[in-house]
């Protein structure tokens, strides 16, 4: 476990270290484009060139910080004149064939290229000759574009492939200003479930997401924490959004309420760095049509009749079964056991199967199970398999999934959903219960690790949290 010194500051450094790995641990910033705290070290782009001062007057030598093993004693310059002056020139090299496209270009905003440009060098190209022209919009997916003009040639998206999402999906083909990145030809890209994580990665604006393509300016979103309900997982997540100052009212405002793109929220402890495409696609499950009325038989009421009514056919019930929903947060389960738990025999339901083609299981982030807390819906209301009662004469649906054909015949009906859904006007009592983006809550995953939602949007006027909703039946509870 070598010490060594950074800037004339002593740091203490693991075994097997590298500069840039005890650096960046000590918080002295080092810049990087092709370096990435988990991929393998390329050390193509230059960028993280540091100075290493010479052992008992002898000249100092530069090298670059991301492949440099510590050693004990040695002294690291990241700052000084000579490497600042190399990281311009090398900056002065990759910006050779980069377009001026900042304007137009989706990574603008969080571009480690504009970024450091401004940090080491912030001049106009010294070079006399045009740039080198290439294709703009490469499909190398379905979900991915590229734009070759813009690729520094990191190789981070492929080396993304080969050991993480292990899709070996991509690669460089030619040489020097030739170099293209391009997609396997047997299509192994398009499949890769984990094929987004490369536009995070990609350090410029190379590698674009067609789902967010020239939507929205970065700067007029804003990123809520949230977790993705799309498996066992739980993988952590930033829902972006507009921001409330930046409110559309001239353009489409739908915009306004719209997640407009969804990146990983890194967590070591469930998902790393890493999401998969399905929780790319959030926007699209919670953007489904809404139900925003409560319906006694199809029949429009107020949340205040609708829970009074549910009230009423609890307190009649001989036998009422509870279907629970594993899409519920804690709290809200929490407070359907507090609440009713010992008045209904309940039983939990999957809201969510694996889709026709879905990756159904792998070693990286999938779960089989696609729903975000089986875990905390079975510990509190067990894993008993549903069969009704005999006698069973009203059932709770809560959420989605559920085959209403298996409803004991003549049973009441109480279905809490947030969806249009043919059987909301069927039931005898409807309450549309808001989704994840309109409340706080947390999920504990398939491991016990529990993470936190926050509100983006507020709920629709007759919508009612779940959470509340169950605390009101309380009193019926209480009286049977
Ligand atoms: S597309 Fe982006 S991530 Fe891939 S090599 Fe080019 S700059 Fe690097
Ligand atoms: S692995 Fe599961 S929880 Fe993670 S992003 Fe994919 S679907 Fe969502």
């Amino acid at each position: 476990m070598p010490d060594f010194f950074i800037n004339g500051q002593p740091v203490h450094a693991e075994k097997g270290e590298t500069v840039m790995q005890a650096a960046l641990a000590a918080g002295f910033y080092i810049p990087y484009f092709c370096w990435h705290p988990y991929l393998s070290v390329a050390g193509n782009c230059r960028v993280c060139v540091v100075e290493v001062e010479g052992e008992g007057g002898g000249s100092s030598w530069s090298d670059i910080a991301c492949n440099m093993p510590v050693s004990e004693g040695m002294r690291v310059l990241t700052d000084s004149e000579s490497v600042r002056e190399q990281r311009k020139q090398t900056l002065q090299f990759i910006l050779l064939n980069h377009p001026v496209d900042c304007g137009i270009c989706d990574k603008a905003g969080e571009c480690m290229l504009q970024d450091h440009h401004y940090a080491y060098n912030g001049e106009p190209s010294i070079s006399t000759v045009p740039k080198v022209k290439a294709t703009k919009y490469v499909e190398l997916s379905d979900r991915i574009v590229l734009d070759n003009e813009r690729c520094i040639v990191c190789s981070r998206c492929v080396r993304f492939t080969r050991e993480i999402s292990k899709s070996h999906g991509l690669a460089i083909q030619n040489r020097g200003d030739h170099s293209l990145v391009r997609a396997s030809e047997d299509g192994r890209f398009n499949t890769d479930p984990y094929s987004d994580n490369v536009v995070d990665i990609c350090p410029v604006g190379a590698l674009l997401s067609r789902q967010f393509l020239h939507k929205a300016r970065v700067w007029y979103l804003q990123a809520t924490p949230s977790v993705c309900p799309g498996c066992a997982r739980g993988c952590t997540v930033n829902l972006w959004h507009r921001k409330r100052e930046w409110k559309l009212n001239a353009l489409d405002p739908r915009q306004n309420t719209e997640i407009a793109r969804v990146t990983p929220l890194e967590n070591p402890a469930v998902n790393g760095p890493w999401i998969c495409n399905k929780g790319r696609d959030l926007g699209q499950v919670f953007g489904r049509p809404r139900a925003l009325q409560p319906m006694l038989k199809g029949r429009e009421v107020s949340p205040d009749e609708a829970a009074a009514a549910a009230r009423a056919l609890i307190s009649e019930s001989g036998r009422p079964v509870a279907l629970v929903s594993s899409w519920g947060a804690n709290e809200e389960l929490t407070a359907f056991k507090q609440a009713l738990g010992d008045r209904f025999t309940c039983f939990v339901k999957r809201d969510c199967l694996p889709a026709a083609g879905e990756v159904v299981e792998d070693e990286l982030l999938i779960r089989a199970d696609k729903n975000p807390n089986t875990a905390t819906a079975q510990q509190l209301f067990g894993s008993a398999p549903l069969t009704f009662p005999d006698g069973t004469d009203l059932v709770l649906v809560w959420g989605e999934g559920f085959d209403f054909t298996a409803v004991p015949r003549g049973a009441r009906l109480i279905v809490l959903g947030s969806y249009l859904a043919p059987e909301n006007g069927h039931a005898d009592v409807f309450v549309p219960i808001s989704i994840q983006t309109e409340r706080a809550g947390h999920y504990t995953n398939f491991a016990g690790v529990t993470s936190h939602f926050a509100p983006l949007f507020a709920k629709p006027r007759h919508v009612v949290h779940a959470e509340e909703f169950f605390a009101r039946l309380t009193v019926t509870a209480g009286i049977a």
